[in-house]
């Protein structure tokens, strides 16, 4: 007999296995299992700071007159596709975790992927990160969000995810262990890999799918589709470092570019604007705090020396019919410089596997429907043809504002209180953001419909959260990519493009995912109709 117990301890008697013991017959005793002997095999941990309390819920999975399923028992069923045809061929466009998992896949069935990427590789895109901080000068293809393993691989690889209908989480994050990340992601409730360790997972991931057979491009941007019949046949590229136009053609096309390229949206625009569809997104500010004082909040009171390494949160509230909330928070992390191309800012937030560094934060973000959009933007994606852009449009704007408002990739700042207050802040606190910091008014500048409902939601969170608004807290702006404004529609069996047949788009770009997890798990399953 196998069952599951969870077990309920105080934050110090994480590693008190005695006690663990006890608990767990206890437990098997009120669901009337006498077991005098028994294995348990460690499965997740989760921190509960409700309350006032802080405990632990641990959960066993408890092999009783059974063998145990041993932890490292998944195995990799990818093939070599040495010599595969075009017929077993198949395009994808980014090597983001949807590119790189619809690519493993593949793998496992004999098709051979080719990921053609317009960034470089991790060790040149590191420089090239580098350079936001130290010039303010940001590669259009080469940057935070564009590169090998796209935006995740230098961000806090947090894999955690609510789309467990999607597919098979556990799946995805022993693929990431299998590639070198930490064993404690298996079982961790919120699991993370860091930053420091990101990239090499990634190099792994694509010396794997080189010695297998498949082919990467990088420094190679798709410029144009090639579409024949009213059926994509392959892509038209250029490559970045020598100017050289070449053609890619496949069985098809995956199209897994992301949520910051826009020249992608406009080429779907061109050639099949029925294909997309405006969607709610979100935008609004980086919040920092010290960790300690998050920490302090969090865990009642006690900072560091609660031994539960740097603290979360999540916090939401309702303002006016629309949602304001916390994304991607960051414990222990730093604000980073995430736009992709000179001219505009945006910013996002990291931390390394430690999560050790000074600060906390989180992006606060206001929901965003498409008739919040205003009407000049809505008027300019007629123009172009393709109302479902005007959600873009307005995203660039505000990113475009930033930088007016900024200095290169120095980003507008205010203190939250004084944000509150609607002064300008005399002086900024330290902070994590390399870059830079100019201290900006950002509700004269920030868009009604954010700023009004970052006032008044910023006073609701710290109803729940109190201590959240305070001298020390810190607004960096603007958070502007958490999700895409736009969807490219695809068919809910086949993830085929209903308005460009071959076409497969797929992760944060097709706006059907968002995150690693579920970006990647959406990559897999569409390489799965496909095959
Ligand atoms: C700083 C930062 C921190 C983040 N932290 C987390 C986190 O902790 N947890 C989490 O779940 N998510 C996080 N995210 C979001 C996460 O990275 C994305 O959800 C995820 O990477 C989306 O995967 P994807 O494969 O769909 O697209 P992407 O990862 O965006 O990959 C798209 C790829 O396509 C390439 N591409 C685009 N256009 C072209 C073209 N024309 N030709 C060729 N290639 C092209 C891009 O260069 C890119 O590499 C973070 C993002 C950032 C920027």
């Amino acid at each position: 007999m196998v069952k599951e117990i969870t077990i309920t301890v105080e934050a110090g008697d994480e590693k008190n296995t005695g006690l663990h013991e006890n608990l767990i017959k206890k437990e098997l005793k009120k669901n009337h299992i006498n077991a005098a002997q028994f294995e348990k095999v460690f499965v997740k941990k989760s921190i509960d700071a409700r309350h006032g309390q802080l405990k632990l819920h641990l959960r066993y999975k408890i092999y009783i007159g059974e063998k145990t399923a041993a932890a490292g028992e998944w195995k990799p069923l990818w093939k070599s596709v040495q010599g595969a045809g075009k017929e077993r061929t198949v395009i994808i466009v980014g090597s983001g975790p949807a590119g790189l998992f619809a690519a493993l896949k593949l793998l496992e069935r004999g098709f051979k992927p080719v990921i053609i990427e317009r960034g470089c590789q991790t060790s040149q895109r590191r420089k090239d990160i580098a350079l936001i901080s130290t010039r303010g000068q940001v590669n259009g293809d080469s940057n935070y969000c564009f590169g090998e393993g796209g935006a995740g691989t230098f961000s806090d690889g947090k894999l955690y995810t609510r789309s467990n209908k999607r597919g098979d989480i556990s799946s995805v994050l022993r693929v990431f262990n299998y590639f070198g990340a930490d064993e404690k992601i298996l079982t961790d409730a919120h699991p993370h890999i860091g930053t420091d360790r990101l990239p090499q997972v990634i190099n792994a991931m694509r010396d794997k799918i080189l010695e297998l057979g498949g082919d990467f491009y990088f420094n190679t941007r798709v410029s144009d589709f090639i579409i024949e019949k009213g059926r994509i046949s392959g892509v038209k590229t250029i490559d970045l470092l020598n100017g050289e136009k070449k053609e890619f053609s496949g069985k098809a096309v995956i199209l897994a570019s992301g949520h910051s390229a826009s020249d992608i949206y406009e080429l779907i625009a061109k050639h099949a604007p029925a294909a997309l569809e405006a969607k709610t997104f979100a935008a609004g500010v980086r919040v920092e705090h010290p960790r300690e004082l998050i920490d302090k909040i969090q865990y009642h009171g006690r900072g560091s020396e609660a031994g539960l390494g740097a603290a979360e949160y999540r916090v939401t509230a309702q303002v006016e019919g629309r949602g304001v909330y916390s994304f991607c928070m960051c414990p222990g992390g730093f604000v980073v410089p995430s736009s992709s191309g000179p001219g505009e800012i945006v910013v996002n937030g990291m931390s390394a596997a430690a999560r050790n560094s000074k600060w906390s934060n989180a992006a606060i973000v206001v929901e965003i429907r498409p008739e919040d959009i205003p009407e000049k933007f809505k008027k300019a994606a007629e123009e172009a043809g393709c109302p479902p852009l005007a959600g873009l449009f307005f995203r660039t704007e505000i990113e475009r504002l930033a930088a007016e408002n900024g200095k290169d990739q120095a980003a507008p700042a205010q203190r939250l209180t004084d944000f509150l207050e609607g002064r300008k802040s005399s002086e900024l606190p330290a902070s994590s953001y390399t870059p830079g910091l100019v201290s900006s008014e950002l509700g004269s500048w920030l868009p009604p419909h954010i700023s009004e409902r970052l006032k008044k939601g910023f006073v609701e969170i710290d109803r729940s959260m109190h201590g959240f608004v305070c001298d020390q807290a810190l607004m960096i702006a603007p958070e502007t990519r958490t999700s895409t404004p736009v969807r490219i529609l695809r068919d809910k069996q086949t993830f085929e493009c209903t308005a460009l047949a071959g076409l497969y788009p797929v992760g944060e770009g097709s706006g059907y995912s968002g995150g690693i997890v579920s970006s990647a798990m959406d990559g897999e399953n569409a390489a799965a109709t496909i095959i």
